[in-house]
């Protein structure tokens, strides 16, 4: 579903991806860990185009995301991005929040799909409410859904549950392994060891701009390989 050759990265002489070359598949589920500045978001970035990578490319689902003719709007379409803090605009209710995106505006069946996947993360009662009236966690599940009413291929995840009191977590993380669990393809940076371990597929340690060890979470936190990683995992887990 993703292919990466060896994209680099440079924000001025600042070299914050150092040539990764990565292979995510169709339904996998790939937790990146590392430590801050090591430029997990920036990674994710450039997956859906919101940063330019400096060399390399980047295939999603067979197309090259970094030719110039490319249609970058429609590429992030099938990449549903839920960010640590939530972006909802604040003076449209739960629902406008949903089909706001011009092409669920077009689409007569977008209200519908909104309201479907409202009540499947618990919210259908919350449709008709401002964010301002909501807590953190039922803001980052709308989030969430409003990324999954553009039936992305690819979601990806930028610590979405770091901005949130510790009792908001559960619920967030629990509507992210019933994604994992229908099989929706995702790549996401988190903290939530416990759950890196439990949904992850598997797990990316990065650190510089490189990664430095991957694995099966049972192998990479148990037994790992690489220096740097049991100093990071020492200090988190
Ligand atoms: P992480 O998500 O792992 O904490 P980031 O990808 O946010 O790391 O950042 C990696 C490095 O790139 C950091 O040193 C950060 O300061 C730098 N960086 C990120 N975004 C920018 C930017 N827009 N301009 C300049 N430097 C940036
Ligand atoms: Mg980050």
């Amino acid at each position: 579903m993703i292919v990466t050759n060896k994209i680099s990265k440079y924000f001025g002489d600042h070299k914050v991806l150092d040539e990764i070359s990565e292979e995510i598949q169709d339904g996998e589920v790939v937790v990146i860990i590392g430590p801050s500045g090591s430029g997990k978001s920036t990674f994710l970035r450039c997956l859906n185009g919101l940063e330019e990578v400096t060399s390399g490319s980047i295939l999603i689902d067979g197309q090259d995301i970094t030719q110039p003719d490319v249609n970058i709007n429609q590429v992030r379409e099938n990449l549903g991005m839920v960010f640590q803090h939530f972006n909802l605009f604040p003076h449209k209710t739960v629902l406008e929040n949903l089909i706001l995106a011009p092409k669920l505006v077009k689409d007569k069946d977008a209200k519908e799909k909104a309201l479907r996947l409202l009540d499947r993360v618990g919210l259908l009662d919350k449709k008709d409410a401002y964010p301002s009236s909501l807590s953190g966690g039922q803001k980052q599940r709308i989030a969430i859904v409003r990324a999954l009413c553009m039936d992305p291929k690819v979601m990806l995840f930028d610590e979405p549950t770091s901005a949130l009191d510790p009792e908001m977590v559960g619920e967030v993380l629990e509507v992210m392994k019933d994604l994992a669990h229908q099989g929706m393809t995702m790549v996401l940076v988190t903290h939530e060891m416990g759950f890196a371990k439990e949904v992850g597929d598997r797990i990316l340690f990065m650190d510089k701009g490189q990664i430095i060890e991957e694995g099966r979470p049972e192998d990479l936190f148990n037994n790992p390989k690489e220096e740097r990683t049991r100093d990071f995992l020492s200090k988190v887990l």
